[in-house]
């Protein structure tokens, strides 16, 4: 009986930044790229040894691979009723764009985006999106699901190069 009580107790705490975020599982996932461009899969990979990665401005010119040109703008839905909302950098989402062969597909710069984080986490490959719609998901993951950015001294998300963590469970670029 008094299980049953603490059992109803624990389900009805709210997820808090004390929570531990949901482990990371990259270790055991296979390096095959489920979708996104080449290129981005490999700037993914680069971000996470050292010296790695494109530096800065390159992130605002397009992909030499397939000319995606990746937006800066954060839509206002993302941040609605949620103060402490977190960006998931320019960076990430340069690493989540998938390659589209239709330049009006994915909207205004023909942004389509995957994620990362269904990826590494569950190995679920989650049809590519529009920018509207990745930041709709993204919410959910970061106030809903309980996954956090690994931010460096700055505030913003780090690339994984640059935690000293070993194993770090959270969210990096
Ligand atoms: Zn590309
Ligand atoms: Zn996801
Ligand atoms: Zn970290």
């Amino acid at each position: 009986m008094s299980t049953k009580i603490i059992e109803a107790d624990l389900s009805s705490v709210p997820v808090t930044t004390e929570d531990p975020p949901p482990p990371y599982k990259i270790e055991t996932s296979s390096p095959d790229n489920p979708g996104f461009c080449e290129y981005a899969f490999r700037e993914r990979q680069a971000n996470s040894v050292p010296g790695g990665g494109m530096i800065g401005r390159q992130y605002f010119s397009p992909c030499k691979s397939c000319s995606f040109l990746c937006g800066n703008e954060i839509p206002a839905s993302y941040k609605r009723n949620w103060p402490e909302w977190v960006d998931p950098s320019v960076n990430f989402r340069w690493e989540s764009h998938v390659a589209s062969t239709e330049p009006m597909l994915g909207g205004l710069h023909g942004e389509l985006l995957g994620c990362w984080i269904c990826w590494e986490y569950d190995q679920n490959w989650v049809k590519p999106m529009v920018p509207q719609d990745w930041y709709e998901h993204m919410r959910h993951h970061f106030k809903v699901d309980g996954y956090r950015i690994c931010k460096g001294k700055k505030g913003a998300m780090q690339r994984r190069r640059n935690c000293g963590a070993r194993h770090c469970p959270k969210i990096h670029s």
